[in-house]
């Protein structure tokens, strides 16, 4: 997945309109930061990361974890009417390390019962064949990758958190991390953050459109203005994904005082995005013959169009990510679907056959 997109994005409207990825970012520098269990931890980011920290928090015995997240709460894991349009949310795959993590909290079991397996990749090299896509099982592996909606997963690890730890972390949705300001140079003293906090029934019926969302910078354009309030915490962790918040306001903080807490320095690495890509959710309904698990991809020969595909059910119904580069005319508003199609048809079409003509709009 890293290769063919630049990072991870952070979403819980529906995928299947073009939506932008976000720029890949990696936090350098080191903090000292607390480790005590006394005063509010929070924990910015309700998303797999966040929800998964809160959890060993918890379970390590830490109290008055406080959980915040933008965006509404996440679907319900069992709410069939969500999880019946496959195409809806994006698929991860869960590798080894995800799942032994998820092991040692003790919660594997609860994620795996929603999860579809892969065994392998059915390839197809740019230029190949409708006939030469190219098999591999994988066998050099101790573990078979496991597959989830993004958002199925936020929503079990949710469950758990207020089915065993409700007493100990309390989740806020609807509520955005703007800004930080720490209360002395060491850092000893926890911080003060300010958090916009937007209705959440508006945010769950009224969500702006995926495509909208800016999620490198966390804004909000098609919202109406929350209410600002101050909170404090000894600790604060950052789990906002791609948006980065916290670790950009570090950054400033970092240039601005280059003392205390940031003497060291602090800084984040935003790596060019040579190759940024737009992409959309499409379901996929295999044709006899296609194994049911594995993990199907193909991209044309000029590299304009990336496909691939992961099992969203145990009865053949795939998800398939495609992918455009973010100024290709295709992925523009109002574009006529007929030329993707005929692009497909001529380059993929393997794949094309088995997309309607609604999903390619
Ligand atoms: C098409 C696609 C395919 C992918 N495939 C895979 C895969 O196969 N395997 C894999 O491991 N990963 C995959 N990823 C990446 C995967 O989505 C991320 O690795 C994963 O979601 C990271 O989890 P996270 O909790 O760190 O961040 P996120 O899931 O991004 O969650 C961050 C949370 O923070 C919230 N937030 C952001 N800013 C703020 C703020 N200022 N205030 C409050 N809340 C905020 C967001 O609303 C979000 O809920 C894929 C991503 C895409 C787009």
């Amino acid at each position: 997945w890293a290769r063919t997109t630049s990072g991870p994005r952070s979403l819980r409207g529906p995928a299947n309109q073009w939506a932008c990825s976000a720029s890949a970012a990696a936090v350098e520098g080191k903090q000292e930061g607390t480790s005590s269990r006394e005063g509010r931890t929070a924990i910015i980011g309700a998303g797999p990361t966040g929800l998964a920290t809160a959890i060993m928090l918890a379970q390590r015995g830490w109290r008055d974890i406080h959980v915040y997240d933008r965006l509404s709460p996440p679907p319900n894991p069992d709410d069939d009417n969500v999880w019946s349009d496959t195409a809806k949310f994006y698929l991860i795959g869960i590798g080894g390390r995800g799942q032994r993590a998820l092991k040692n909290f003790g919660i594997w079991d609860d994620v795996d019962k929603y999860c579809t397996t892969v065994v392998g990749r059915m390839d197809w090299a740019p230029g190949a064949g409708e006939d030469e896509g190219i098999e591999r099982i994988f066998t050099d592996r101790p573990y078979l990758t496991k597959v989830i909606a993004r958002d199925r997963l936020v929503g079990v690890l949710e469950r758990i958190v207020k089915e065993k730890y409700a007493e100990q972390v309390h989740l806020h949705y609807g509520n955005e991390l703007r800004t930080v300001a720490w209360k002395d140079k060491e850092g000893k003293g926890g911080c003060e953050f300010e958090i916009e906090e937007f209705d959440v029934e508006t945010l769950s019926t009224a969500r702006p459109p995926t495509s909208t969302i800016t999620i490198t910078g966390g804004e909000r354009s098609m919202m109406d203005k929350g209410r600002m309030k101050k909170v404090n915490a000894k600790l604060l962790i950052g789990a906002d994904g791609a948006a980065r918040t916290l670790a950009n306001v570090m950054q400033e903080e970092s240039e601005k005082s280059g003392q205390g807490i940031f003497k060291r320095g602090f800084r984040v690495v935003r790596y060019v995005d040579d190759n940024q890509r737009i992409y959309k959710t499409i379901p996929l309904k295999l044709p006899k013959g296609w194994r049911g698990d594995l993990n199907y991809s193909a991209r044309t020969q000029d590299g304009r169009i990336n496909i691939d595909a992961l099992p969203a059910s145990p009865n053949g119904d795939y998800c398939a990510v495609l992918l455009l580069r973010a100024n290709d005319p295709l992925a523009a508003a109002n574009t006529d679907p007929k030329e993707l199609r005929a692009l497909m048809d001529k380059n993929l079409p393997q794949f094309s056959k088995l997309i309607d003509d609604e999903a390619l709009g």
